[in-house]
């Protein structure tokens, strides 16, 4: 009889892939990870893992790559991470993001429907299925979805498949319906990881910093980082602590799709400020506006109300904005000071 349990982990090598790995590692689980195939070997987020895990190469466009890593793992939990992750590019890549942020969470439900049926699945649904909801300020799990940028919009197919195969299969799938949530190992995609590490830049003196998504230097010649809508808000919280409540979901008897958040608000301004402020630097001198990174779209500014996760789960979030900044700045001073 198996003894250990063993999860499949699609799109270990992300922010949340990688913690989610951490934990269940600590709790005693096989874990098995997916890549995808690539002619890079830098995958900072899972140095840490190497030896700890299987690395099996997977891709969530290729049916026949996830069936074979379902059929020889016959995994307990599969957590379904792997994503188009980025909403900013899903305007520029819309085909790509249905087809990897949509299509790819169904094509994982149909091989574990097919091979693997007993396995309880976690699909990382995302806080933009309700992008452009308005007048609501705490989303709920009742909350319309109302998506309104191209990923938003693949994530809500892919989680309205969730609901589809828990009524249509007897199927055990939850969704997460996960807020933003950062940390050191946060893309430089995602503007909080992009003001963490311009901020050690400056403070460094760094003469050559990270390019940004257009291809330019992340902080310029005038020692400025350039963003988007410095007034669009989020609800952000600790990656390492959203990945428990993935854990916990799958544990529950029941299979449900939960709100994560930290039912808190802030602009970017204000992550700024944190950020700066941490280092004895103001933030306006140093953080400009740069229209062309500016989304066509903004999603409305909403919290994250976590009550049933905390009720149900006992879930709560226990770091908030301006903590979680000094955390993240603190890694990139540290990641960064060798090159100055
Ligand atoms: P992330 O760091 O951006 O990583 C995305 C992952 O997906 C990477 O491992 C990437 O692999 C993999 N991937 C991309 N395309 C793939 C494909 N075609 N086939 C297989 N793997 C592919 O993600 P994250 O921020 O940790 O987020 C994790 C999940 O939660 C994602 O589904 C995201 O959309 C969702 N989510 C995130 C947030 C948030 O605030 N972080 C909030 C709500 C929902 P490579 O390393 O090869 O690129």
């Amino acid at each position: 009889m198996k003894q250990t349990k063993v999860a499949l982990i699609t799109g270990i090598t992300s922010q949340d892939g990688s913690y989610l790995a951490d934990l269940l590692l600590k709790k005693g689980y096989k874990v098995i990870g997916t890549i995808r195939r690539s002619t890079s070997t830098v995958r900072p987020n899972i140095e840490h893992l190497k030896g700890k895990v299987i690395l099996e190469a997977a891709d969530l466009t290729d049916q026949e790559s996830i069936n074979q890593v379902i059929i020889k793992h016959q995994p307990d939990e599969v957590y379904n991470i792997a994503a188009q992750s980025v909403p900013a590019d899903s305007w520029t890549h819309p085909f790509y993001t249905g087809e990897v942020t949509a299509l790819g969470p169904v094509r994982v439900f149909e091989a574990v429907r097919h091979f693997c049926p007993k396995a309880r699945i976690y699909q990382a649904t995302s806080r933009e299925i309700l992008g452009g909801v308005k007048g609501i300020e705490h989303a709920n799990e009742s909350t319309p979805i109302f998506a309104n940028n191209p990923y938003g919009i693949a994530k809500a197919y892919a989680h309205m498949m969730v609901s589809c195969y828990r009524q249509s299969y007897g199927m055990f799938v939850c969704g997460g319906i996960l807020f933003n949530h950062e940390s050191p190992r946060r893309s430089l995609h995602f503007v909080t990881r992009k003001i963490s590490t311009g901020v050690a830049c400056i403070k460094l003196g760094i003469k050559n910093p990270p390019i940004n998504e257009i291809g330019e230097p992340l902080v310029d010649k005038n020692n400025k980082i350039h963003l988007g809508d410095l007034n669009a808000t989020r609800d952000w919280g600790y990656a390492k602590e959203y990945v428990e409540a993935m854990w916990l979901m799958l544990q529950h008897p029941t299979p449900k799709d939960y709100i994560i958040g930290t039912n808190t608000s802030y602009s970017i301004k204000d992550a700024c400020k944190a950020a700066f402020d941490h280092v004895g630097l103001n933030w306006e001198d140093h953080v400009i506006s740069d229209s062309k990174l500016l989304r066509p779209t903004e999603i409305t500014d909403m919290m994250g109300d976590y009550s049933l996760a905390k009720k149900e789960l006992g879930w709560e979030p226990k770091t908030f904005m301006k903590e979680l900044m000094g955390i993240m700045v603190d890694a990139d001073l540290d990641l960064l000071k060798n090159q100055s």
